[in-house]
């Protein structure tokens, strides 16, 4: 398997437990954070890339980026 090749095959990772209701992720494309609703019901994109950064799961979201913060 050729390494290297890495598009739009991002690995989205459930928020296990959080004890606030919002959390900061970081965008792993622009390094910009964003704060958003840990049980979003709709996909959360970073506002000045663009990139997706959580999809909703029905509990927790998924997120793409690192969680930098609770809120
Ligand atoms: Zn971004």
């Amino acid at each position: 398997m050729p390494e290297g090749e890495q598009k739009e095959e991002r690995k989205f990772v459930k928020i296990r437990n959080s004890k606030s209701s919002f959390i900061k992720i970081k965008c792993p494309d622009c390094s910009s954070e964003q704060v958003t609703f840990v049980k979003a019901s709709s996909v959360v994109n970073c506002s000045v890339c663009g990139a997706k950064l959580a999809i909703p799961t029905g509990g927790n979201i998924a997120i793409a980026g690192e969680v930098t913060g609770e809120i």
